[in-house]
């Protein structure tokens, strides 16, 4: 596997952009909205939790204190479509409890906390991982947090600058050591590496339609050239 070179995180990205646009993240209208989604959007497509975070906001019910007062039952059932739904409305009303009584539900008093200290006061919250928990970080607090995924994997691996079987905090410390620390550009990385895992790097990936799979003549994608 070819070491990760100075300056390719920042090809792809530029390749990234070029072809897909800036892709506007995160889409939610408040930044406790955002906390929600991350919440909702774990195991699912964006489009199931984009209906159940829809469907708390039809309900009234995208307010922290009432989230953290309600019935887990009653959440459970508005937010079905996002799947898993009993669990993530215990997560729910905890996460909202949290926020309620730590932060006085104020997204500005949460992101005042250093980001290593809240990071790990909200990986303590049960059914928090570290993806959903850096997409709150970076996303609602505006945290220099880079969030990985399994498209991540998908993508790195295929293209040579990650092993298959890669852990969280390895694909975390390949774009932490290689990219300057950003909230704008770590924001719309990791929005283009799912539009691209989503549409064009899918499980048979079509790499002819690949904007990444050559950039500039010489930085290719390992997997794109087989
Ligand atoms: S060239 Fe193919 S395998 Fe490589 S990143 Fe693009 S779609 Fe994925």
């Amino acid at each position: 596997m070819a070491a990760p070179l100075a300056g390719d995180l920042s090809l792809i990205y530029n390749a990234l952009l070029a072809a897909f646009g800036h892709q506007h993240w995160w889409p939610a209208e408040t930044p406790f909205e955002t906390m929600i989604g991350a919440i909702l959007a774990q195991n699912v497509a964006w489009t199931n939790a984009a209906q159940a975070v829809r469907n708390l906001d039809a309900a009234g019910m995208l307010d922290p204190h009432l989230l953290a007062g309600a019935d887990a039952g009653e959440i459970a059932r508005l937010i079905v479509p996002s799947r898993f739904y009993n669990q993530k409305a215990e997560r729910i009303r905890e996460f909202a409890r949290v926020y309620v009584a730590e932060f006085q539900a104020d997204p500005a008093a949460m992101a005042a906390v250093e980001a290593e200290t809240l990071r790990k006061r909200l990986l303590a919250l049960r059914g928090l991982g570290k993806e959903t928990v850096d997409s709150i970080l970076l996303y609602a607090c505006g945290k220099p947090v880079f969030v990985v995924d399994a498209y991540t994997r998908r993508i790195f691996s295929r293209y040579g600058l990650l092993p298959e079987g890669a852990s969280y905090d390895h694909m975390q410390r390949l774009f932490a050591d290689n990219l300057e620390e950003d909230v704008a550009l770590f924001n719309d990385y990791h929005a283009q590496i799912v539009f691209l895992g989503n549409t064009i790097c899918r499980k048979s990936p079509l790499c002819d339609r690949c904007p990444v799979r050559v950039i500039g003549g010489t930085l290719r994608c390992a997997r794109g050239q087989a």
